[in-house]
């Protein structure tokens, strides 16, 4: 049972984006989930079909090839991917956030080159902060990068949890370049660390740069997360964000102001995963029959939807809030954080009242939900866990309220 798209405050072309993006979830995606998902293998013709109806360049100007909507547009476009299955918004997630470093940061050289592939998909982007000794405290990356004699750059370290990690062309990395930098944010910088898509052992012009086979994990299939392995891998200066003068030690900021608008995706992730959840729950206790009724004729039953639904509701409502502000170039931390916050303890809420509606249906993997409870947790982690957001919380709230 899809629940209509909710049109509020959705312009016509909005609403006919999410319309076209529900009914392939409904017709492509939601179908053969559960295959990928069982097979943890990479929906290559679902992927086929996002390419060609141009979700790899929603937000990418037309300048570029890309369609040039906002943001907005964008996080209603993967609450509707991910209302199909999160994996799916995973591919585009990293994609997203890559092209959008480089529309806001990279040099004219640097757009000119990547973004029109990036648009057609043809190439595809990861971007990678954490290390195996690392996640929230990013200023504690080691991953190091020193200038050689040629001018190149050499990289080496080992970063973790790379989604897209293999199937990648570009990999936006933050790595030290200055290792003496007080406050150490300071001396750390982007590069656009070009690779062969699909190979482990890369070899030729990106030699030294290593993917060790994929980490296997509890949900979240189909798309793999990788370590990447630098020894020694080069680079040239102009692989910086920004081009070497611009960007030199500038990464850190632009991989934070990256990852707000990454928190709206997530939040917008946490929103089509509950909506979800709801929709099966709405179905499955009008068939489900116990004490001589359908179980949700049951009050206790009927407490949960509502609370599932109001949940779902405030989430959309604080994402899309959070996403207008980010478009209007206003101020956006707290509401991005509190969107993400919000949204994903609601997908994961969700889906643990969608599965106890489920009753032992819901524990066996021929039940969609149980698909969404091993998925739901990703979204507490990535993009700053929930404990992170309420310390980025409640330090700006601060800030803004100084007295
Ligand atoms: C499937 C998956 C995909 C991912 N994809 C990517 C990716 O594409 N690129 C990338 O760079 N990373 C990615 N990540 C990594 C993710 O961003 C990190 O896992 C996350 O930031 C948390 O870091 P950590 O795992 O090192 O946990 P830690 O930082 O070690 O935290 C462990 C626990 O301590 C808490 N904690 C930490 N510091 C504080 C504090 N100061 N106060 C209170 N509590 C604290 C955390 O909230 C958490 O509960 C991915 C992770 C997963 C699981």
């Amino acid at each position: 049972m899809a629940v209509d798209i909710d049109a509020q405050d959705m312009t016509d072309e909005q609403r006919a984006i999410c319309e076209m993006v529900r009914q392939f979830a409904d017709e492509q995606i939601i179908p053969n989930a559960a295959h990928y998902d069982h097979e943890d293998e990479f929906p290559e013709p679902i992927v086929e079909q996002m390419r060609e109806l141009g979700l790899f360049g929603v937000t990418i100007p037309e300048a570029y090839d890309g369609m040039g909507l906002d943001l907005s547009t964008y996080a209603m476009i993967v609450e509707e991917l991910s209302r199909g299955w999160i994996s799916i918004s995973g591919i585009v997630n990293t994609h997203f956030i890559g092209s959008y470093l480089l529309m806001k940061f990279g040099s004219e050289e640097q757009k000119q080159r990547y973004l029109p592939r990036m648009a057609t998909g043809e190439i595809r982007a990861a971007f990678s902060l954490s290390e195996p000794e690392l996640g929230s405290d990013v200023q504690a990356i080691k991953t190091s990068a020193k200038q050689t004699e040629d001018g190149d750059y050499e990289i080496n370290g080992q970063k973790m949890w790379v989604t897209n990690g293999l199937r990648s062309a570009l990999v936006f990395t933050l790595v030290r370049t200055d290792p003496t930098a007080e406050p150490r944010h300071r001396g750390m910088t982007c590069f656009i660390c070009e690779k062969e898509p699909g190979v482990s052992h890369n070899t030729g012009a990106h030699k030294g740069l290593d993917v060790p086979p994929q980490i296997r994990k509890m949900g979240y299939k189909g798309v793999e997360s990788t370590e990447l392995v630098f020894d020694g891998y080069r680079t040239p200066a102009d692989s910086i964000l920004g081009g070497e003068a611009a960007g030199l030690n500038k990464g850190f900021s632009q991989m934070m102001d990256a990852l707000e608008l990454g928190r709206v995706n997530v939040a917008a992730r946490g929103v089509g995963i509950a909506q979800r959840a709801l929709e099966l729950a709405l179905v499955y206790s009008q068939q489900r029959r116990a004490f001589g009724k359908p179980i949700a004729q049951h009050q206790a039953i009927q407490f949960k939807l509502a609370d599932m639904a109001t949940q779902v509701e405030a989430a959309r409502l604080l994402t899309r809030r959070a996403a207008r502000l980010k478009d209007a170039g206003e101020r956006s931390d707290i509401e991005a954080g509190m969107a993400k916050l919000f949204a994903s303890e609601a997908g994961r809420f969700c889906v643990e009242e969608s599965l106890r509606i489920h009753g032992g249906y819901g524990y066996s993997k021929e039940y969609e939900i149980e698909r969404l409870y091993r998925d739901a947790p990703l979204l507490l982690i990535g993009e700053g866990t929930s404990e992170i957001q309420r310390m980025v919380i409640g330090r700006k709230l601060l800030e803004r309220h100084k007295i």
